[in-house]
């Protein structure tokens, strides 16, 4: 296994020695174990990504930059996952799984059929939290970013700025994805999913989505949980766009 990487907010070069963030410096020292001399990767706010020490001074750590090292190769597709806010803690999982896969941005929404608590305050901080671990276990070179919590119309909105916007629907029409993604992902750069809350979108929202240019798509004959039906989409869309 690879040196284990972290993010660092600016931008730097070789030879800086760079501090960690405090709860970095923490899992370093007490889950980790680490020692000054310890090999670290971190990427920087541009995306750049250094292999290079650890220097431990009382609590704080910082890693000396010694070496560039190659940028992986970015996904074709960039693609933001509009997700009805859940109830509990569903979020959690779709926020570290969707991260994982690559996406580029999480949108949490509030539709009418919305049931979850899932805008309570600091549940925000705490999705931004799983997002940055996530993308530093998985060897991502970014964050994506979790918006906070929007409006229906507001991603209505949204549908018109994405050069492809899926929204499944169980009531769409029940052609398989591996015939309609091809034709809809050529020349796309920028993608849009849209996930319904548990109670589903009602067929106003599911006509307002298309009625701004979302298509309509199954999933299959099988009703998902919320929590599963994003990964799935998004899996398609990686598939289909050769990023998987
Ligand atoms: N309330 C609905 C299910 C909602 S599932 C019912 O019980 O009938 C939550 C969301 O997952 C849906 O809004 C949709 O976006 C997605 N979803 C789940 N299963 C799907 C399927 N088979 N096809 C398309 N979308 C699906």
């Amino acid at each position: 296994m690879g040196a284990t990487r972290f993010f660092v907010s600016g931008v730097f070069a070789l030879g800086d020695a760079v501090e960690l963030a405090a709860a970095d410096a923490r899992k370093l020292a007490v889950v980790l174990r680490a020692k000054t001399g310890d090999a670290v990767e971190v990427v920087d706010s541009s995306g750049r990504s250094y292999g290079g020490t650890l220097r431990f001074d009382g609590q704080r750590v910082s890693a000396v930059l010694e070496r560039a090292l190659a940028a992986p190769r970015p996904l074709r597709l960039r693609v933001t996952l509009a997700q009805g806010l859940p109830k509990g803690q569903k979020m959690d999982y779709v926020v570290e799984k969707a991260t994982e896969l690559g996406i580029a941005r999480i949108l949490p929404f509030v539709s009418s059929r919305t049931a979850g608590d899932g805008a309570r305050p600091g549940k925000l901080e705490r999705w931004q939290r799983l997002a940055k671990s996530a993308a530093q276990q998985c060897g991502r070179p970014d964050v994506p970013e979790v918006a906070a919590p929007v409006e229906f119309r507001t991603l209505v909105a949204e549908v018109r700025t994405v050069d492809l916007a899926v929204v499944p629907w169980e009531l769409a029409d029940g052609r398989p994805l591996r015939e309609r993604l091809p034709e809809l992902i050529v020349n796309a750069r920028t993608a849009l999913v849209a996930i319904g809350p548990e109670g589903g979108f009602s067929d106003e929202e599911a006509g307002a989505l298309e009625a701004s240019g979302a298509h309509l798509v199954s999933l299959g004959s099988r009703i998902l949980r919320t929590e599963t039906a994003g990964l799935v989409a998004y899996a398609a869309l990686l598939y289909a766009s050769g990023d998987i």
